[in-house]
Parts: structure tokens; C-alpha cells; sequence
């Protein structure tokens, strides 16, 4: 190793360089950027041989680190994630604003999911319904009459939370286990009037769920999309929830953003599900088993259905397509379970019910709920609207009313929570770096000129940065020492930065860098973009570049 200086508009810049033979030849390649002056560098090359795992070095494996609700959200708000929703005016309980890199990461979460759940099948299409709508949609549906909580507030330490019908009787405050009181039924439904002049106005809802516009549009989806059964039509879209104790950051909110997908079925063809069903082991905890007081148990999916667990192939597919979305984007399946519902918690017309839970830092929750809802929705809504809502088979010529088999429905701020629970790690330095799956990444590529005053290297770099730009959401950062650079991108979860230094000029290449090890690679820039494509999709593993 040794130091070179460079004189670049006048002033003096120090690099430390290497010398390696290369296919028969010494070749020598910038490892590190030492400063400005002789005195600096020659202490940066000491501390450098001394403690080689710097800018240039692998670095050591990150370690998983178990956070508090509290420390996610103060992350959160420190990295333009998530603030508290006007926070100059003390903030709102239960609503939430995202920040510059936590709104790309909502995004790309609701982007991935609709990928792969509508654009990836034949047979699911996606609407996008109002947030105000008819109020007769939300008596028709049952919620202005059945969509109640009971507050309840502890008798001791006077916390407020909500409990259902059947958790009444034995409900105890979930803070200090006292015993609580009832303040009885409320419906958690946001009111509005629709009309400026009152006396004219009408009341009207917020919509506390997306799945009703489902049901509403169902007939002119299946014929403009020319929909036969089984088939899907999904939604992602605002709902509002008047909760009586939104906490946990953004798990309980007033505010939230639900992606649904109502599954509609032949009621004759219930057994019948044409899909390959995944084979995943996953903790699963039966309605038998809770009111046993068991322990969940791994089993997989394959055979808790030919045990008659889950009770149809159906349930199973679709329990199973919804773990595989969260696996495939980077989710550890130990931090997953999947609970059956117990009798006196589903509803009436529904087989069955199953919730797929998470390990969030206050406890198991539920993330996602995956409801077989009958024909119930649909026969409510030809009810009222006086409509009829039967489709034809084509297979008997009969006019049918399809039944859902399933409901996967779940909060776009829970799987947002679940997503930096799992990619939060810390380095051994102590830095924050957030593992989160490319595809996920707010920003896929941060570009550094390797000195900011070097005009040759910044008008590469931001020639990178303009041509990337086209296709992702890149950054180009100059400020610090590339280990600071680095250091930021990693907390952001950006999997790739790529550096121009004094070889590039030479050579039309640059080093790229991997997040998750810190490893370096040099690849030419006209190879740059193309191998970024592979490597963002997952086509290509860093290491193969
Ligand atoms: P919970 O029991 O947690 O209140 P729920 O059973 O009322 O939820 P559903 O009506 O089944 O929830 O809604 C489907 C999904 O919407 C939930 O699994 C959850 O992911 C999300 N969700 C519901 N209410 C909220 C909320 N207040 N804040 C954030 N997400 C929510």
C-alpha cells in the first residue's frame, strides 16, 4: 500500500493505493481517500493498515437487534420515515405523517403487493373506490348496526383500549391486569355531511374497511373485465377507524390503509382449488388448541389441511400466498403464526377464519385477517339496492351468486412495521444498517463522486445519477467522507452505493457496494445500469456480478 497525491484544481488531495498483479499484470487500485493534507494522510494510512475493515474493507456480518415499539418510532422520525401528523400543533392521536424516505417505502410496499397480486395473476383485477359513499352501503353491510366496540376503561390505572362482545366478561386492563370497566358500545365509524348547506346535507361515513366498494362494483367488474369464477377483485385504499386507544406507534391508527382482495367462488366448487399451495411451516395455533390453552406448533400448511385444521383448500392457498408475500420479500417465518379463529369469534355464514399474526415488540397481533365471508355481502347488498347481483355459469348456464371464499385483508402501516422490525440490524460499529429487500428500498442507489471538489469525478457521478434517475429513485450525495456516505445509506436501508474515483476516468468504471456486507465489486459504467436492473430484481446475487 501506499499514499499518492493528486493535485486537482489547484488543491491537494491524498488517496491510498494498492498494487496487485492481476492476469499476469501489477495493476494499482485506489483503496481509500485520505484528506487534504500530508499530515492527515499519512495518519489515516497508519490507522488504515493498522484497522484495514474501513471504507474500502468487507465489513463484519450485522447483528439482529430486538428494538421497542418506541425505538422503531423515534427511527422513524429521525430518518424521514413516519412523524406524528402536524406535530408543530402537539400531533393528532392515531394519525400519522410519512416522511420523504417512509413515504417511497409505503409505496414500494403497496407497489409490490399489487405486482404481485394482480399484475403477477390472470385472475384478480384491482379497483379503486371512494372513501365517502352512499351511507345506505354501510347499513346494507351491517356496520352502522354490528360494527361496534365496547370501551372499556381500567378500574385502577384508568387505561382506555377496546375489547369484543365475547372478551367482556373477562376482560382485564392490558397495561396492569386490573379489572376494567364497561363504558359500553360505540361505533367506530368516522361521521361527515355531504353538502355545504346543512339543512340540505346528508349524513355519510369515512369508510372503515375498502371491502364494501368491492361488493358494491362486483357486477360491472366481472363484466368489464370479463371475469369467470374463481376470480378476484382487490383494492388498496384509505379506511378510517374512530379507535378508542390508537398506540403502538402505527399499528393502531385512525387513520390507515388497508389492501384488500375479496375471493369469489362457485359455492359448489368449494373443494376445489386449481392453485398449488405452497408447502410452508409455519406456528399455527387451532381454535382447539386456544381453548386447550396449547401452545402454537409448527406444522405445515399441508398438513394442517389434510388434518381437517384448516378446513379448505382454499383457506390454505390463500394462508399460504400470503406468508409466501411477506418470505419473498425478505420476513422470517419464526416471527410469523397463523391463529384460527374461535367459534364465538367468526361470524355466523363464515367456515372458517384464520388471522396470520406477527411478533411485533409488544406481543403476537394480528397483521392480516383472511375471512371466508359466504355469500353474505353480496346477498346483503341485492337486498337493499333491490339489484340483482347473480352472475351467470358459464359451465350449467344457471345464474349464480359466488360466495367468498376468502377475505385477505390487511393494513399497509402493519406491514410497514413488520418490514423494519425485520431489516433493523445494527453493525459492530454500532451503526443502524436496515437490511430491507431491494425491491422494498426507498432509494435503490446512492452515487458518490469519491472527492466533491474533483470536477471530473462529480461530472461522472452526476451523469450516473441523471442516466439511473430515469429508472429508480437514486441520490447523489457529496457531503462527508464516503464511510459517512455510506454510513447514511446503509440507515436507509439503500442496498447499493456506487463511487467515482480518480480510476474511473481512466477506466469508465466504478466501485459498487453492497449494503448487506459491505463488499465491493468494480464494474463498468455502460454495465451499470443493466447489472443494477438484475440485481434489484433479485436475477442476479451481488457476489455473481
Ligand atoms: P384489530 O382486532 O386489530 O382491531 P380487526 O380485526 O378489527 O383488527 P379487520 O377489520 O379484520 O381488523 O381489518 C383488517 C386489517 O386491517 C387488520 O388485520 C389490520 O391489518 C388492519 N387494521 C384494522 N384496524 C386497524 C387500525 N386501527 N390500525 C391499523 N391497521 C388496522
Amino acid at each position: 500500500m501506499f499514499v499518492v497525491k493528486k493535485e486537482i484544481k489547484g488543491n491537494d488531495y491524498y488517496y491510498l493505493r494498492e498494487s496487485k498483479r492481476e492476469k499476469g499484470k501489477v495493476v494499482a487500485k485506489t483503496i481509500a481517500y485520505l484528506g487534504k493534507s500530508k499530515k492527515e494522510a499519512e495518519k489515516k494510512a497508519k490507522e488504515y493498515k493498522l484497522n484495514p475493515k474501513q471504507e474500502t474493507m468487507e465489513e463484519k456480518p450485522t447483528e439482529k437487534k430486538k428494538l421497542t415499539i418506541d425505538e422503531i418510532a423515534n427511527f422513524c422520525k429521525r430518518k424521514g420515515f413516519v412523524y406524528p401528523s402536524a406535530e408543530i400543533y402537539g400531533g393528532l392521536a392515531g394519525f400519522w405523517d410519512y416522511g420523504p424516505i417512509g413515504s417511497e417505502l409505503k409505496n414500494n410496499i403497496k407497489a409490490q403487493w399489487w405486482k404481485q397480486h394482480i399484475h403477477a395473476r390472470e385472475d384478480i383485477v384491482g379497483i379503486d373506490g371512494a372513501i365517502i359513499t352512499n351511507p345506505k352501503v354501510w347499513e346494507a353491510s351491517g356496520h352502522v348496526e354490528n360494527f361496534t366496540d365496547i370501551a372499556v376503561v381500567c378500574k385502577k390505572c384508568k387505561n382506555k383500549f377496546k375489547v369484543d362482545e365475547q372478551e367482556l366478561a373477562t376482560a382485564k386492563c392490558d397495561k396492569c391486569g386490573s379489572d376494567v370497566e364497561s363504558k359500553g358500545k360505540f361505533v367506530p365509524m368516522f361521521t361527515t355531511q355531504v353538502g355545504p348547506i346543512e339543512e340540505d346535507s346528508t349524513l355519510a361515513y369515512l369508510r372503515p374497511e375498502t371491502a364494501q366498494l368491492i361488493f358494491t362494483n362486483f357486477k360491472l367488474v366481472q363484466e368489464n373485465a370479463r371475469m369467470k369464477l374463481p376470480f378476484g377483485i382487490a383494492q388498496i385504499g384509505k379506511a378510517f377507524r374512530n379507535e378508542i386507544a390508537p398506540r403502538n406507534f402505527i399499528f393502531r391508527v385512525r387513520e390507515l390503509e388497508q389492501m384488500e382482495i375479496e375471493y369469489f367462488i362457485d359455492p359448489d366448487k368449494k373443494e376445489e382449488c386449481p392453485y398449488e399451495i405452497e408447502d410452508i411451516e409455519i406456528k399455527l395455533l387451532s381454535s382447539d388448541m386456544q381453548e386447550k390453552n396449547e401452545e402454537p406448533v409448527p406444522m405445515k400448511i399441508l398438513d394442517a389441511l389434510s388434518k381437517k385444521i384448516i378446513q379448505l383448500p382454499w383457506h390454505a392457498y390463500w394462508l399460504s400466498s400470503s406468508l409466501n408475500w411477506f418470505r419473498s420479500l425478505g420476513a422470517n417465518m419464526e416471527n410469523f403464526r397463523i391463529r384460527q379463529h374461535l367459534k364465538d369469534e367468526k361470524s355466523h355464514y363464515s367456515t372458517d377464519t384464520w388471522d396470520l399474526e406477527y411478533k411485533f415488540p409488544f406481543g403476537w397481533k394480528e397483521l392480516q385477517g383472511i375471512a371466508d365471508r359466504g355469500t353474505y355481502d353480496l346477498s346483503q347488498h341485492e337486498k337493499n339496492s333491490g339489484k340483482d347481483l347473480k352472475i351467470m355459469n358459464n359451465e350449467t348456464g344457471k345464474k349464480i351468486l359466488p360466495m367468498v371464499v376468502a377475505e385477505p385483508s390487511f393494513g399497509v402501516e402493519r406491514a410497514f412495521l413488520v418490514f423494519m422490525n425485520e431489516a433493523y440490524t445494527e453493525n459492530e460499529k454500532g451503526n443502524v444498517v436496515l437490511k430491507l429487500n431491494p425491491k422494498l428500498a426507498p432509494i435503490k442507489a446512492a452515487i458518490f463522486p469519491l472527492v466533491k471538489k474533483d470536477g471530473k469525478l462529480v461530472s461522472i457521478a452526476k451523469e450516473i445519477h441523471k442516466d439511473l434517475r430515469q429508472e429508480w429513485n437514486v441520490l447523489y450525495d457529496a457531503t462527508g467522507s464516503v464511510g459517512r456516505r455510506y454510513a447514511r445509506n446503509d440507515e436507509i436501508g439503500t442496498p447499493f452505493c456506487i463511487t467515482v474515483d480518480s480510476d474511473s476516468i481512466e477506466k469508465q468504471d466504478v466501485t459498487i457496494r453492497n449494503r448487506d456486507n459491505g463488499k465491493q465489486k468494480r464494474i463498468k459504467i455502460s454495465k451499470l445500469k443493466d447489472t443494477l436492473r438484475k440485481l434489484l430484481s433479485g436475477e442476479t446475487k451481488f457476489k455473481n456480478i
